[in-house]
């Protein structure tokens, strides 16, 4: 059985343009604690293109108390008013709406719309969430210019902030104070944002290319006042750069940033006043690791970027979510890599594509990076969406080269300023603007799963010839069985004997390539590429930097990998070579685990890695990703069906050997390491620390007591959280009272600091000892863990179902009986944190029939309860289904 009311699909083939639009919206808020009151005044027009008479306003969750249509009041029979909207019939073709809402902060768990987190009230509305504000339509094509009003007790609000600039501000005789905010910009009710509470505020100017001063401002937990510097600065260079690289200047006199503790979200782009879950913006040295540090920049960054990706231009319609996401990921990906290492950037980008969107790709809920359908958009926030988006937004930038995307993204901007677009909008600039035709290019915006590229080559040496062969397919996903061939772009170069660049010279060239690297066009199903003039036998370097998100069938053999990963000159392709051997010889020992054989680490994989090491100095954030080996969610998702227990000795035997056989040169270049100095966050310091950590790592799997002091000592004497934090992540594979110690020990150091115990939370979630699940449930009833926090959700059950496999996927089905448990739970205070939690079943279909059959048991277990929301539905269903 399932709901009564079953939740229903909306069709990207049924869009139609709105019938009423909204020219000015006045809001005016009496904030209270328990209720607030919303009048609203909307000037609203009947649209030329739209179709019905009737004027239908969405809303949820809504008291309504009055509404007048130009001052009048409507009688009942005047509307009619249902769970999820208000509607009015034939109204005037221009009038003035005026509803007066009581909505109810205190009780709002799910997070969307109006909320209390800890004393503060603040707004989520992306993507339906302005609708729990106040009636309105609430879709993105409809763009309003905003003037917010907000009223409330000076003691408890001192602090009230929305969109654009402030317009004006004013006491009353009963204690109460009010603010007036003017946004000049027209925009979608997602945009809409209102934060009021005490906070403390870090100030900072920026002054644009052309001369407008700018005040930037950052609202924290006055606890947190000593934590806003990495991210105003981080804001800095992001209004620089994009005024560098894409001649975008921001528009307004404030741009403002405040965190807060309770968001679904990494982040979210209200004009002028982008509110961040505080994971995202709060740093200091002692509580903030390298990590943090860089996903803040790059966070900060993607926020600022959609002030013109998203807001100055936004999408018609939700299914064009990729044209904001998908663009303004590729944008804070070349800001991350501008700032920092752009190798490493490039890295870090497709190891979490292949992780997660491959497998999304790959699994029940695979979508096209414009979908044609969803139930609940709140899903479809997806990898696919940001991350192959992004991609796809950078294989038109490898296709037309930096100059001739950079026209097309002007073209775009002046085109479409002001305006909600679609993603066929921004390929046509991106096609006037260079005079090609996109049309094959746009199958991968309708297009799912990941396509693989199956590579043959052939050296003819008596007539100098060097022949590749490539053929592309797809595989089939929910709802389509076949696909087209897709334009790919495919970088390569080739390598002599000595390790050279070779001249590329194609059949019925007058001349070779200049550059040691180009961009071969992949359109057919099949085709072959004859290169001339090649006086021996190259060794092929293949998508080079990672340029189109695909899968590459090649055949190689553990020396040719070798020979790629010592001399290839795309520092990517390096890497990846260092990654496929890797996985060779892991796909061996797991064979040998599966068999109960003895296992052997090859001598070639030890001699690699110990010459990586040798060179490690010199481009150590490079050697650090090498010696890192891929993670058991990758592995599995590459052996069928995937065996979590073989997948984890092989791996963790892997890992030994190379840190027994080179227990030396890691201890050394530890030692060597482990002396700098203050703590800076910065490409080089940052390089150095993970090297040492991943020497670190190595040397606890040896289980050596010795090294245990090690990593004790590391805790006890370093000054900044990245390396306290990688000591205690390595300890928590150890099992013994050190461990238990250190645990504790942290616990009792960090525990004033949310963001810190996060990171206790999620460490702990991690350890593939034994009994974890024991810990976690444990740790579900300590005092630092709060089920409605998402954070504290993310870190704690997030992190054992995602990254956790060996626990998860135990086979006594302790793991999944767990998450149907938490899932229930948690449908029923926030659904999008449950429908996103479920997602660690998407895979499921790639293990073994025992655990196939005991999720599936899970599954419907889920199902079967009455009134899930539609996010947990969609998911569920959908699993189901295949
Ligand atoms: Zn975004």
């Amino acid at each position: 059985m399932l709901n009564t009311t079953q939740p229903k699909e909306v069709f990207l083939a049924d869009y139609q343009a709105p019938d009423y639009l909204v020219d000015q919206a006045a809001l005016t808020f009496e904030l209270a604690s328990d209720m607030t009151r919303v009048r609203s005044v909307l000037s609203m027009r009947k649209n030329p293109q739209g179709q019905l008479n009737d004027c239908v306003l969405d809303g949820e969750q809504l008291k309504l108390i009055s509404i007048k249509i130009d001052g009048r009041e409507l009688q009942g029979n005047e509307y009619q008013c249902t769970d999820s909207a208000l509607l009015i019939s034939s109204p005037p073709d221009k009038f003035e709406l005026e509803i007066e809402t009581e909505i109810f902060p205190e009780k709002n768990t799910a997070l969307e719309g109006l909320y209390h987190s800890g004393r503060l009230l603040c707004t989520q509305c992306e993507a339906e969430g302005f609708r729990r504000i106040t009636y309105y339509p609430d879709r993105p094509d409809v763009m309003a210019v905003f003037t917010v009003s907000i009223v409330a007790d000076k003691v408890l609000w001192p602090i009230m902030l929305s969109n654009g600039n402030l317009d004006g501000q004013g006491q009353f005789d009963d204690g109460r104070h009010w603010v007036r905010w003017h946004d000049p910009h027209p925009k979608p009710s997602y945009l809409f944002a209102l934060v009021a509470g005490d906070l403390y505020c870090q100030q900072d100017s920026f002054v644009t290319a052309s001369g407008r001063q700018v005040q930037l401002e950052i609202f924290v937990d006055p606890e947190n006042s000593h934590k806003c510097d990495h991210a105003l600065s981080s804001l800095k260079q992001a209004m620089k750069w994009d005024e560098e690289k894409y001649g975008r200047e921001y528009d307004l006199d404030v741009f403002m940033i405040v965190a807060v503790n309770d968001f679904n979200m990494g982040a979210m782009e209200n004009k002028g006043l982008n509110i961040f879950n505080s994971a995202c913006v709060l740093a200091s040295p002692e509580t903030a690791t390298d990590n943090d540090y860089y996903m803040i920049q790059s966070v900060v960054g993607h926020e600022y970027f959609h002030n013109w990706s998203g807001n100055r231009v936004t999408c018609r319609d939700w299914f064009q979510l990729s044209l904001k996401e998908g663009f303004t990921v590729l944008r804070d990906q070349q800001f991350s890599a501008d700032m920092n290492s752009a190798a490493v950037k490039r890295i870090d980008d497709v190891n979490q594509l292949r992780n997660l969107q491959f497998a999304e790709d790959a699994g029940p809920m695979a979508h096209p990076i414009r979908p044609a359908s969803f139930i609940e958009i709140g899903n479809f926030y997806t990898v696919t969406i940001y991350e192959k988006g992004a991609e796809v937004v950078g294989m038109i930038k490898t296709i037309l080269g930096e100059q001739g995307f950079r026209k097309g993204t002007d073209l775009y901007f002046e085109r479409h300023d002001g305006q909600a677009v679609t993603t066929d909008d921004f390929i046509k600039a991106m096609e006037d603007a260079n005079d090609i035709d996109f049309s094959q290019f746009k199958r991968w915006y309708t297009q799912a799963g990941t396509p693989e590229l199956t590579v043959t080559t052939h050296y003819d040496s008596s007539a100098n010839r060097y022949h590749l062969r490539i053929e592309q397919s797809c595989p089939a996903t929910p709802g389509q069985k076949e696909k087209q061939p897709l334009y790919i772009p495919v970088a390569m170069g080739l390598l002599n004997k000595q390790g050279d660049a070779m001249a590329m010279q194609l059949e019925g060239e007058e001349n070779a390539y200049p550059d040691e690297t180009r961009v071969l066009i992949v359109s057919e199903q099949q085709q072959e590429f004859t290169f001339i003039n090649v006086a021996t036998e190259p060794v092929l370097s293949l998508l080079r930097n990672f340029s189109a998100p695909v899968n590459l069938s090649m055949a190689r053999t553990n020396s040719e990998l070798a020979f790629l990963m010592a001399n290839d000159n795309d520092s990517f392709n390096r890497w990846d070579a260092s990654q496929r051997l890797v996985i060779n010889v892991l796909m061996q020992l797991v064979e040998s685990v599966r068999a109960a054989t003895v296992l052997t680490v090859p001598d070639e994989i030890i001699k690699q890695f110990s010459l990586v090491l040798a060179k490690a100095e010199e481009a150590p954030d490079l050697v650090t990703k090498m010696l890192t080996l891929p993670s058991e969610n990758y592995l599995a998702a590459q052996a069928k069906p995937a065996d979590v227990d073989a997948i984890h000795s092989a791996r963790n035997h892997l890992k030994r050997s190379l840190a027994q056989a080179l227990k030396q040169q890691f201890t050394t270049l530890y030692d060597k390491l482990n002396s700098t100095g203050n703590y800076r966050f910065n490409a080089d310091d940052m390089a150095k620390r993970s090297l040492k950590n991943c020497c670190l790592d190595y040397l606890l799997t040896t289980q050596d007591p010795m090294q245990v002091q090690r990593c004790l000592k590391q805790m006890k004497q370093a000054d900044n959280m990245t390396d306290t934090l990688a000591g205690l992540s390595i300890l928590v594979e150890y099992e013994g009272p050190e461990t238990e110690h250190a645990v504790r020990a942290f616990y009792e150091q960090w525990q004033h600091d949310r963001q810190v115990v996060d990171k206790w939370l999620a460490v702990q979630a991690k350890s593939s000892l034994p009994n974890t699940l024991v810990r976690v449930k444990g740790l579900m009833k300590h005092p630092a863990f709060s089920i409605t926090n998402p954070n504290n959700v993310r870190a704690l059950l997030g992190q054992f179902c995602r990254n956790n496999p060996v626990n998860f996927h135990a086979l006594d089905g302790s793991g999944y009986q767990f998450l149907v448990e938490q899932i229930l739970q948690l449908d029923k205070l926030n659904p999008q944190i449950a429908a996103r939690l479920l997602g660690a079943l998407n895979s499921w279909r790639q293990y073994d029939e025992q655990r196939q059959q005991m999720i599936k048991q899970a599954l419907q277990k889920i199902a079967e309860q009455p009134e899930l929301s539609s996010d947990v539905y969609e998911v569920v269903t959908k699993y189901l289904a295949v």
